[in-house]
């Protein structure tokens, strides 16, 4: 006789809903979301949602997502559209309830913050447009799907963090706002992230992650203070192990007197990460890399991002040049890549030199001893 197929395990939910900790599964609960699905995605070990497209709807800029539903006697279909959020991820009280508010209204009374930075709200087709409305009447923004220019993200920068070496969320706003067409009307090969870290410690992985990424770097030597480093060292801060922590054994030190090996030095954040008297150099600027792509497989699997231009200097906050950069790339890439080509396999396939020969820019000789290691 047949055996019979066991009873898909409902309960798994039911466990996730348990305990005292924040769990997305209670989040789901407590809005409209239809619960159900992701009951029967987990007892069945697959998603209840199947393939998903985006379509156009008129009077939106931005593609709305659709994603088709495996169980349509749960819900027909899941829609959703996302919202380009402020750079380096600062949003008021005020912003969150209306966006709560507009989630609540038109949606299911669930907003979701993607990993790739962006704000999503579910919805319906018909509610689409209403809520866009109300949406731009907030100050937000709609776009980020499709082929187009996915919303530009930033670390915090100097709002919150001491090491900034730029304002990436100026930087990442001055881009954002001068190429919104591209953010909203997909017309590319294929998609492009782009992200802005204030610098090397590059926490928000732009340079993995990101098509297109720009990083704050320092060109002259990391400063010591004397002064502090005795006071650091007075509170049990252990200078050999400093000294060790140097991947390019550029710290040197000569009884309590440390010194930086110009010619060694990479320029990286270790040492400043380490002891709160090292600080950065003061000549700085960002660096230009392309091609990251972790997550994404493409002819050349997952890719860190070639450093094509090591050093761009910042002056008075003066934008201009990067995003003259960044445009130009941008129109390279377009007219040159294959359908669904990711920056980083056209990258490999024209080679870098290619791409910097094109837009007139000499390259650095750094960037082909150790492309993938470190350019600064
Ligand atoms: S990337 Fe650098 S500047 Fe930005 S938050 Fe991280 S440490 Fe701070
Ligand atoms: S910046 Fe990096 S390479 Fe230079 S001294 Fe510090 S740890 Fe070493």
């Amino acid at each position: 006789m047949a055996k019979l197929a066991s009873e898909p395990d409902r309960s798994l939910c039911t466990r996730l809903l348990a305990g005292p900790s924040p769990s997305h599964a209670r989040e789901l609960a407590q809005s409209r979301y239809p619960l159900a699905m992701y009951t029967e995605g987990l007892a069945h070990g697959k998603p209840a949602y199947g393939h998903g497209g985006y379509i156009s709807i008129p009077e939106l800029p931005a593609g709305v997502a659709i994603r088709k539903s495996c169980r349509p006697d749960i819900i027909e279909e899941s829609a959703y559209i996302r919202i380009l959020p402020p750079a380096g991820g600062w949003l008021g009280a005020d912003t969150l309830e209306r966006l709560a508010d507009c989630a609540d209204k038109y949606g299911k009374g669930l907003v979701h913050f993607t990993t790739g930075g962006t704000i999503e709200i579910y919805t319906t087709r018909e509610q689409m447009v209403p809520m866009v409305k109300e949406l731009n009447r907030a100050g937000l923004d709609v776009g980020s799907t499709g082929d187009d220019l996915r919303c530009i993200t930033s670390c915090c920068g100097p709002a919150r963090c001491d090491v900034a070496l730029i304002d990436a969320p100026a930087l990442a706003t001055y881009l954002g706002r001068r190429f919104m067409d591209e953010q909203q009307f997909p017309g590319y090969p294929q998609k492009v992230k782009s992200g802005v870290a204030g610098c090397p410690n590059d926490c928000i992985r732009a340079m993995m992650e990101k098509d297109h990424s720009l990083v704050g770097v320092y060109r002259d030597l990391p400063v010591v203070n004397e002064k502090r480093l005795m006071a650091w060292r007075e509170a049990g801060g252990d200078l050999d192990a400093l000294v060790q922590a140097c991947p390019a054994q550029a710290l040197h030190r000569d009884g309590e007197t440390l010194t930086i090996l110009a010619d060694r030095c990479w320029r990286c954040m270790v040492c400043i990460n380490r002891c709160p008297a090292i600080r950065p150099g003061k000549e700085r600027g960002v660096a230009w890399i392309a091609g990251g792509k972790y997550g994404h497989r493409g002819p050349q699997g997952p890719m860190v991002g070639y450093v094509l231009i090591p050093f761009l200097p910042i002056t008075n906050e003066d934008y201009s040049a990067i995003g003259d950069l960044f445009g130009a790339f941008l129109e390279l890439w377009a007219d040159h890549a294959r359908k669904k080509e990711r920056v980083g396999d056209f990258l490999a396939r024209v080679g870098p030199l290619w791409v910097l020969k094109q837009l007139g820019i000499e390259a650095q000789p750094q960037i082909l001893l150790s492309p993938k290691r470190n350019g600064y």
